[in-house]
């Protein structure tokens, strides 16, 4: 068997003017070296990749990165287009992010929050409630945002059994059509990508689904239902399911995974009064959402919405670490109080829930957020995406363009006039997004939906840098033929 155990990596030195650090190995080395190439062999026979045919995955190994940019192993430079999955806010290897992981790291990487806590982890839980809608007082910590939903979900549930007047017919979940909220069997339960979850429907439980009014419904090409129509909708639903909800789930603003579904204005608040109504609890799932990436701290804060539950994690910890959080109220947290024999624990834990590493890095990217006024750069950076995203939806192939914030999403189709989209097992969205990778730049699709999603610390040059990108990869993927026939 072959067996290296150490291997060198050097990079190409960076471009004028590029805020990638100069190669610190020296001498410069060929773009692939055994080595590398043993890696990349090790990595497709050994690393299972999420959302990826490992039958068709060819590996990119990422070594470094600075800012808005990443190196591969080869030394080849891409701008972050899709914020390595949506979390990334500042940038990486932020000074003062590296510096909190390491004055923490000094002191301990982990201990557990069953029974036991540490000043880091409840410094940053009390930090999160300051920053938080009202109302928001109690911190649950997990690893990742589908734990974070699934907390929300399974306390909704037994809060209805132990509240003052309990309502244990209370024991179904709202959510919006195309949903996502994870991977695990609860949040699919309440998720609705049908590519992802329908196989695994017999396994969880289903929710009650409310057409989304934020993006054409796939089912049926119809186009997305009015503001009227989906809050008409939704009271039709609660008055049909009376007493029998626990909670409706929703992303407010806008539905990411869906294929950035931007709802309508006065869509979120419709649904809070809605449900505060009925006496539905509501959770918002800002996994995706919060931390700026709509353009305020928190999605909901622009429809002035406080939710029963806010799920956090991805810009969490600024992308720099897996943390996640459920925040709730005091009238949920109370109706979980009581001896030890009345049984009303939440009997729910991740091993490394409250994490004392991710709650320093989450400490000081907060800092980051009011110290360098990160929310305030961010409408010049929001207006020049929109000039991009309104030239590339003139493509041939551009069907519809939408943008909430920081987020774009660019439809291709294979016919512009009519709409009609491309037979999916084309991959004209990873086709794009593989294209643009030749123009140094790394974007994630959402099947045909090609996504600009940067660090908020993106640049307006940059930004410029990821719609060239993108119109490339796009033209390219949209000129060729249908291509092989390969999973989506
Ligand atoms: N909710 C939303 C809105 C998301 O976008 C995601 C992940 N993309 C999740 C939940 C699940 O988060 P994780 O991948 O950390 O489990």
């Amino acid at each position: 068997m072959t067996r290296v155990t150490r291997y060198t990596v050097a990079m190409r030195p960076s471009a004028p003017g590029s805020t990638v650090p100069s190669p610190d190995r020296s001498p410069p080395a060929p773009a692939t070296s055994p080595a590398i190439d043993l890696l990349a062999d090790w990595d497709r026979r050994h690393v299972w990749h999420a959302f990826t045919q490992m039958q068709e995955y060819e590996p990119l190994l990422i070594e470094s990165g600075q800012g808005a940019w990443l190196v591969d192993t080869a030394g080849n430079r891409y701008l972050d287009g899709s914020a390595s999955m949506w979390c990334n806010v500042h940038g990486h290897r932020h000074p003062r992010l590296d510096a909190a992981l390491a004055v923490q790291a000094a002191k301990v990487a982990h201990t557990t929050n069953l029974g036991l806590s540490n000043p880091t982890t409840v410094e940053f839980a009390r930090r999160l409630v300051e920053v938080t809608p009202p109302g928001l007082e109690k911190v649950f910590f997990s690893g990742d945002g589908s734990s974070a939903v699934e907390a929300a979900l399974k306390i909704a549930f037994q809060y209805w059994r132990q509240a003052t007047r309990p309502e244990p017919d209370r024991t179904r979940f709202i959510a919006i059509g195309e949903a996502y909220h994870g991977d695990t069997l609860g949040s699919i339960g309440v998720g609705g990508v049908d590519r992802f979850t329908s196989l695994f429907a017999p396994l969880t439980f289903a929710a009650i689904r409310l057409p989304s009014p934020g993006g054409p419904c796939p089912a049926t090409g119809r186009p997305a239902p009015t503001l009227d129509e989906s809050l008409a909708a939704l009271e039709r639903i609660l008055d049909e399911h009376r007493g029998t909800v626990a909670a409706l789930v929703m992303e407010p603003l806008v539905q990411m995974a869906a294929g950035i579904y931007v709802h309508p204005p006065g869509f979120l608040r419709g649904v809070r009064e809605l449900t505060a109504r009925h006496g539905v609890l509501l959770i918002l799932d800002e996994v995706a959402t919060g931390f700026g990436r709509t353009g305020t701290l928190f999605a909901c804060e622009q429809e002035q919405v406080a939710p029963d539950f806010l799920c956090l994690a991805k810009g969490l910890t600024a992308g720099y670490m897996p943390m996640a959080a459920t925040l709730t109220t005091a009238r949920i947290w109370d109706a979980f109080l009581g001896p030890h024999g009345d049984r009303r624990t939440f009997f729910h834990g991740h091993t490394y829930g409250g994490n004392p590493l991710a709650a320093a890095v989450g400490l000081a990217s907060l800092d980051v957020f009011r110290e360098d006024r990160v929310l305030e750069s961010l409408p010049p950076k929001i207006t020049r995406l929109h000039e991009h995203a309104e030239r590339l939806g003139r493509l041939d192939h551009v069907g519809a363009v939408r943008q909430c914030g920081l987020v774009a999403g660019l439809d291709l189709v294979a016919d512009k006039a009519t709409g009609r989209a491309y037979p999916w097992q084309e991959k004209r969205g990873t086709r794009a997004c593989l294209a643009a990778r030749q123009h140094g730049v790394l974007l994630r699709q959402l099947g045909d939906v090609v996504v600009i999603m940067p660090p908020l610390c993106v640049t307006l040059d940059e930004i410029d840098r990821l719609a060239a990108a993108a119109e490339a990869g796009i033209r390219a993927a949209t000129a060729e033929g249908p291509g092989s026939d390969r999973d989506a």
